[in-house]
């Protein structure tokens, strides 16, 4: 049962295990997850690095398995043509966006709110449109601050399990994956940035921590955007 992985320690599986344990332990649990719920089980993918590492995990498992990324309209013109891309490769990908009419800057006077309508929402919808039971993941818990105590298996909401396959690589780990595997990889890369997101949040940052480049000058500052926080059960997704 999937579970059951919950009850190894994370960090000793992060540093015990080498690159290839660890794809296989990836490979293993989403094979799990996709003979425990089918058709599903549905990507989340972000168009980042982790993303796309574990879009090409889950082809491996089953080239069935589908998938959706949510976009804004403050996405880097680099990204919307990666994601143009990859949904002409694989239009088992679907695309959502939330076009609602927000106040001009929200991103600054409220990048909780903006991340809640233009990012959370779409997610919300996603999930419940494609009939989602197991939603599968590019979380790793060694990219910042606040992703150092997710689980590899999670239930935050009622009758939705989150996985999360890369949770214990490394970033060297991700980008040694994709080389050799040659996957393709946002471009936005190549310029520098280590975490991508909406232009106005994203920049490019130096140090240790990858996601120090997100949302700089604002509480949010190599925070998270919501969708691993918050609700995302339509009928939960009032409380807080
Ligand atoms: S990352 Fe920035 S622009 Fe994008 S939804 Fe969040 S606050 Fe808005």
């Amino acid at each position: 049962m999937l579970n059951d992985v919950n009850e190894q320690d994370i960090t000793k599986l992060v540093e015990g295990l080498n690159f290839a344990e660890k794809v296989d332990r990836s490979l293993a649990l989403i094979e799990q997850a996709w003979k425990e719920h089918g058709e599903k089980l549905v990507v989340a993918n972000s168009l980042g690095k982790d993303s796309v590492a574990v879009w090409h995990l889950a082809k491996r498992v089953s080239p069935a398995i589908r998938g959706f990324i949510v976009t804004t309209r403050y996405k880097p013109a680099e990204t919307v043509e990666f994601m143009n891309e990859q949904v002409a490769q694989y239009p088992e990908l679907k695309v959502y966006k939330n076009d609602i009419a927000i106040p001009d800057g929200l991103y600054r006077t409220n990048p909780d709110q903006c991340c809640e309508l233009l990012k959370v929402e779409p997610t919300r919808q996603a999930i419940e449109e494609m009939d989602v039971e197991c939603w599968v993941t590019g979380l790793r818990c060694t990219e910042g601050r606040t992703r150092t105590d997710f689980r590899e298996v999670e239930q935050r909401d009622e009758g939705l399990i989150k996985l999360n396959p890369i949770l214990i690589w490394h970033e060297r780990e991700v980008w040694q994956y994709l080389a050799v595997y040659q996957v393709a990889v946002n471009p936005l890369y190549a310029k520098g940035y280590r975490s991508l997101g909406c232009w106005p949040c994203t920049k490019i940052a130096l140090g240790a921590d990858e996601r120090a480049g997100r949302w700089i000058g604002t509480s949010k500052c190599g925070g998270e955007c919501g969708i691993h926080t918050r609700p995302l059960k339509t009928k939960t997704a009032g409380a807080v």
